[in-house]
């Protein structure tokens, strides 16, 4: 999602008559666009506009305008300001408009945000409130921006968004919600996980599903991705669109975050474990060729080992091809943040990293075939 703002981002500027620099070296103004979704991140770009910084100082160069956006903004103006005193500018990400035209490196395969921010709010996530409520992008602009791409030669392109399955889903008001709580007494706040319930179901074919197709349809659009799935809306209809639409590609990413699921409950992540290996195994029937793909987060708070052995065992039987494993580190601004305490050490973070990362991921690459150029 950053790459594609970014090529946004350079196209607003290309608008306003700049040019892209050979380096930042050579920079009049440079725009810094940050991640947030952990403390590594932070510090990467930190250290970064410490590194401008210095350079200029040293050299006695006028000082290049130095411009922040992407996910720390949600700090705030203040504290960014006085996280990074060598700012010039604060540019909230969601000023980058979904029809800027992107500047892209790739001439083959292209990013296309379908819809922007999150309704989910998993407890250990800043993206709901750095880039705020979902807003699904309009079909026409969608259609018409795929259409140009095939044009010019792009035959490969990859939908974007925090959560692409509830794209164009009509969102569950707050009133009725409360009417939903309010009729039927079982039900509690806590029993509506905010992701499950911010969505009506989709009448017939899910909106998603209905946009894949005309993607398809588009002469020379050849294969067709689309980041990030959430499981618990991973709609039958869906599967079957894979399974019978082959520009689809077969790699499916799909974050599980826990095997656990009280960590799962306590990440508000909406579905259970269960649920996770009931929509694979779905999955597999329908398109056998399919590969899946995962995120994990270990060391999240309250995680014990008998956890933590349910996400080793899940690791041993789902056959993920690829684990995206994250230590977890608390976002200022989150839920878990506010209400967890985060009280396992990084020594043994770092060692559930590590078996995760063994049993998933280094397997898997002596597994791959050797690439004979
Ligand atoms: S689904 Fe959860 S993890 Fe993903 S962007 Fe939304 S809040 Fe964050």
């Amino acid at each position: 999602m950053n790459k594609s703002d970014s090529e946004r981002i350079a196209g607003d500027y290309q608008a306003r008559g700049y040019k892209e620099a050979h380096s930042w070296k050579e920079a009049h103004e440079i725009v810094v666009n940050t991640c947030a979704v952990r403390q590594s991140a932070e510090d990467r770009a930190n250290g970064f506009l410490l590194n401008v910084k210095t350079y200029f100082s040293e050299l006695k160069l006028p000082h290049a305008k130095l411009i922040l956006t992407g996910c720390m903004t949600h700090h705030g103006d203040r504290k960014i300001y006085e996280m990074f005193p060598m700012i010039d500018e604060i540019l909230p990400i969601g000023e980058v408009g979904f029809n800027s035209q992107a500047v892209r490196r790739d001439t083959y395969h292209a990013w296309v945000p379908i819809s922007t921010g999150c309704n989910s709010f998993c407890t250990f996530c800043i993206v709901p409130y750095s880039r705020g409520r979902e807003k699904s992008r309009p079909m026409h602009e969608i259609i018409s921006e795929v259409k140009k791409l095939a044009r010019e030669g792009y035959r490969e392109v990859t939908l974007l968004g925090m959560n692409v399955n509830s794209w164009g889903l009509e969102k569950v008001g707050i009133g009725f919600r409360k009417l939903l709580m309010d009729k039927d007494k079982k039900f509690k706040r806590e029993d509506l996980p905010s992701n499950q319930s911010q969505y009506l179901r989709p009448n017939g074919t899910p909106p998603f599903v209905k946009l894949i197709r005309r993607i398809a349809k588009i002469k020379g659009i050849e294969k067709i991705r689309f980041l990030t799935s959430n499981p618990w809306d991973f709609h039958d209809e869906l599967i079957a669109e894979i399974a019978r639409n082959n520009k689809i590609d077969r790699y499916i990413h799909l974050p599980i975050q826990s095997g656990s699921n009280k960590i799962l409950k306590l990440m508000n992540r909406g579905y259970t474990k269960e649920d996770y290996i009931n929509l694979v195994q779905k999955l597999r029937k329908k398109v056998p060729d399919v590969a899946i793909g995962t995120d994990i987060i270990v060391g999240f708070p309250g995680e014990t080992e008998t956890d933590f052995q349910e996400t080793v065992s899940l690791a041993n039987t789902m056959g993920w091809k690829i684990a995206f494993v994250a230590r977890y580190s608390p976002r200022p601004g989150t839920a878990s943040f506010r209400i967890y305490h985060d009280g396992i050490s990084l020594k043994e973070k770092d060692r559930r990293w590590n078996i995760l990362d063994e049993i998933i991921n280094k397997k898997n690459l002596n597994i791959r075939p050797k690439i004979v150029k």
